[in-house]
């Protein structure tokens, strides 16, 4: 039997307060895992609990009507349904609206408030693990996808004083570019323009599947697709990957060769669930706890 929001209501009653992430395949979700620490850390373990609710392609605005029938404190939201999600809550903040994508949703008296922390878990992430304030910085973000999309405006928001695009398709690089107004720009595919913006660059983040494990642990691409080669990088610079499986990456091994502070994903990972669980509890988040809870699991999904 399928795990549902009405069945776990059913299950629970109304004293205990859910929270889950829905998605298609969430099975290997890691965010249950993530909440249940948090919540155990906190003190909560009897009164709060999380579950992957899988829920198909298409499927997202049944969803959010079970999250208001069996009050559902919040989801997280991961693929596919960030982008459907937009249209389906009642308000969206700001990031939520630019980005459009939501990745965690908080349920305040049946209102359902959709938000982004991809690009603040990322800037977390970096001022935690990398020791870098992306204020007065110049970066390089290769790919224009979602997640490198939230990155742009995260770093933009922060204040970096450029973020330069990368990307194989160039329209997509240039909606990404106009998400850093004004301090956004597109570096065209060149191998001496991508040289110039990379060793002017303090960061440098790689927004691209490329160099991530499959389901059965293999890496199928490797140094032919690096947009920006690693060997570009040196001490001094920042060379961040949002792929967390393998961690680190051969692009981030090769960085680190050069000298680089290199960064791997599964801190952005930590502490975008560190800031759902915010919104949804009012505590602060105990990110160490998250964190060994994250790396004891081993290679898994949002
Ligand atoms: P996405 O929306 O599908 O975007 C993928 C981007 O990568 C696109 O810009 C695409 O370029 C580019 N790309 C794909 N394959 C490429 C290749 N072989 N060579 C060059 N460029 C390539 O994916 P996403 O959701 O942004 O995710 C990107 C990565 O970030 C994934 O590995 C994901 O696991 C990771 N991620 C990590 C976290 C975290 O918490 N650490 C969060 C979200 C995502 P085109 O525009 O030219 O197609």
């Amino acid at each position: 039997m399928p795990v549902t929001m009405d069945s776990v209501r059913e299950a629970l009653g109304p004293a205990v307060t859910v929270v889950g992430v829905i998605g298609s395949p969430v099975a290997h979700s890691l965010s249950p895992l993530l909440h249940a620490s948090a919540f155990s850390a906190l003190g909560l373990g009897d009164e709060w609990r999380s579950f992957a609710f899988e829920v198909l392609p298409g499927s997202a605005p049944g969803a959010l009507e079970a999250m208001r029938r069996a009050d559902i404190r919040g989801v997280s939201v991961t693929m596919p349904h960030k982008a459907d999600v937009v249209a389906g809550v009642d308000e969206c903040s700001e990031v939520a609206r630019r980005l459009g994508a939501v990745n965690c949703i908080v349920n305040r008296d049946r209102s359902l408030w959709g938000t982004n922390t991809d690009g603040e878990g990322f800037v977390s992430s970096l001022r935690r693990g990398a020791g870098l304030d992306p204020a007065g910085r110049h970066c390089v973000v290769v790919g224009a996808g979602g997640a490198a999309r939230a990155v742009v405006l995260s770093l933009a928001q922060a204040g970096a004083a450029e973020v330069a695009i990368v990307n194989r398709t160039p329209e997509r690089a240039f909606e990404a570019a106009a998400l850093a107004d004004p301090v956004g720009v597109v570096v065209p595919l060149t191998d001496r323009s991508v040289a110039e913006a990379v060793v002017g660059a303090d960061l440098v983040v790689n927004a691209t599947p490329v160099g991530m494990a499959g389901r059965d642990g293999v890496v199928d691409q490797g140094p032919g697709e690096w947009l920006v080669p690693p060997e570009l990088l040196t001490s001094g610079q920042v060379a961040a990957d949002l792929v967390y499986a393998p961690r680190p990456t051969g692009w981030l091994d090769a960085a680190a060769a050069g000298g680089a502070t290199v960064l791997d994903g599964l801190g952005m990972l930590v502490h975008q669930a560190a800031a759902q669980l915010v919104l949804w509890t009012g505590e602060e988040p105990p990110v160490e706890a998250m964190w060994r809870a994250a790396e004891a699991a081993g290679p898994k999904e949002a």
